[in-house]
């Protein structure tokens, strides 16, 4: 049966707008994972709406991104930008709006993917109203991450609940890798059903540039020993530990070496604040001489970057998937990261980089040092990276599986209501 093009999905996303720049305050990995699954799903025939919070008065209301894929802006709050452990309070709001678009548009939705803790609770106050299959993916969970934090926030038990709640009660959760099922099972509930399908990337626009091409694009030498990290300026991700590993490199010295520490903030807010905490480490281990902040990277550029770098490090503390690893990793450039979460799976040590111990600066100098040190085994690495996302991690390979999914479970549900009125 195929249920495609009739069909409608919403997929919603309060906190992370699929169709904002990525890299600006707390945009990252889930509005890039929603944006594309979004993007591929319509390229399979499914009617596609990503419902999100609007954040400025500036903003468009509904953003057409192709055909049968579209992003629209509910009002819930304020119209300004709201730190996500405050958004809470506006989800009823959103809920409200969710269910006056419904209406007005005259569009029903036969599925809801929702995603992070916040919109779960959306999906599941939407199902208890009308006939809906939910599907939830978590980006991160409070179960994990809470470990992992000095100061457990106020709404850290209501996110707890829901987590539980959604895991539970949803048609099927959407786990990214093993070590998130993992984890769901051992620190949340053994109740509930969950599928693994990866994050993916794209294959075809990251590791279309060589080496030497994307730095003369960069304005940097050949003969330069590139450390890359990209991504939220935020404590979990880690950055501390990175600049303390080249701070501790035995390559110091080198007048090659470059650590570019890529990633968008705004001065005076909370990205900010621990970009100035980063860039104050930088200062007190004087590497101030071999480290550039370029701010948040484009999309023009981010595969230039990628491709440019000898070794992309991702040394963070926690990470359910991590898609700067397959990113790197698509454009050929090994990877070194943190032995935790996601990043276990995606990356495989001695083949296509190499995992450290998150927090443990000497290890990761250790790991780094390896990989700069040896030009061949470096090439190599990094084309075992290619080849591993070119077989698990293609975008177009992952909404495939997604589309099955969704297929699956609107078959279950009509053989199940063809079952009860029989
Ligand atoms: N990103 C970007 N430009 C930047 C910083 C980040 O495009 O300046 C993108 C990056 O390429 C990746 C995403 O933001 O696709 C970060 O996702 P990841 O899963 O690594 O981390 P998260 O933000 O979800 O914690």
């Amino acid at each position: 049966m195929n249920t495609k093009n009739t069909q409608h999905i919403a997929l919603i996303s309060v906190h992370g707008d699929p169709a904002i720049e990525i890299g600006k305050e707390e945009a990252g990995g889930q509005n890039v994972y929603v944006r594309q699954v979004g993007e591929a799903l319509a390229k399979q025939g499914w009617q596609v709406d990503m419902f999100t919070r609007l954040s400025s008065s500036n903003q468009a209301t509904i953003v057409e991104h192709t055909p049968g894929c579209r992003t629209i802006r509910l009002t819930a709050g304020p119209k300004a930008f709201v730190p996500r452990q405050e958004i809470f309070e506006y989800c009823g709001e959103f809920l409200t709006e969710l269910l006056k678009f419904q209406e007005q548009s005259g569009i029903h939705y036969s599925i809801v993917h929702t995603n992070y803790w916040l919109s779960a609770w959306v999906g599941m106050e939407w199902k208890k109203r009308q006939s809906l299959i939910q599907l939830h993916t978590y980006h991160s969970l409070g179960a994990v991450k809470y470990e992992s934090v000095e100061t457990i926030p106020k709404i850290a038990a209501t996110r707890l609940d829901i987590e539980k709640a959604v895991l539970e009660t949803a048609e099927r959760i959407v786990a990214t890798s093993p070590q998130e099922q993992e984890h769901m099972r051992t620190l949340v509930s053994s109740k509930g059903d969950i599928d693994i399908i990866p994050c993916g990337t794209d294959i075809d626009r990251f590791g279309k540039i060589n080496r030497l091409e994307a730095r003369q694009k960069l304005g940097l030498s050949p003969e330069n020993k590139i450390i890359f990290y990209v991504g939220r300026f935020d404590q979990r991700k880690g950055i501390e530990t990175l600049v303390r590993a080249v701070g501790s490199s035995k390559l110091q010295g080198d007048p090659n070496l470059k650590l570019i520490i890529g990633g968008g903030s705004r001065p005076g807010e909370k990205d900010g604040m621990e970009r100035d905490r980063i860039e104050g480490i930088v200062a007190e281990l004087e590497l101030q001489t071999i480290t550039t902040f370029p701010g948040r990277i484009a999309d023009e550029l981010l595969p230039a970057y990628y491709a440019a770098a000898d070794v992309c490090v991702v040394p963070s503390h926690y990470e359910p998937f991590g898609l700067v690893a397959i990113e790197a990793m698509a454009s050929a450039t090994p990877v070194v990261a943190s032995d935790v979460g996601g990043l276990q799976f995606t990356v495989v040590s001695e083949e296509t980089g190499l995992l450290a111990p998150p927090k443990d600066a000497g290890a990761f100098a250790a790991a780094i040092d390896r990989i700069l040190s040896d030009h061949d085994w470096k090439n190599q690495l990094g084309l075992g990276a290619r080849a591993r996302v070119e077989n698990m991690f293609s975008w177009n390979g992952v909404a495939h599986q997604l589309s099955q999914l969704y297929e699956s479970l609107l078959e279950a549900k009509s053989e199940n209501l063809a079952t009860t009125s029989a």
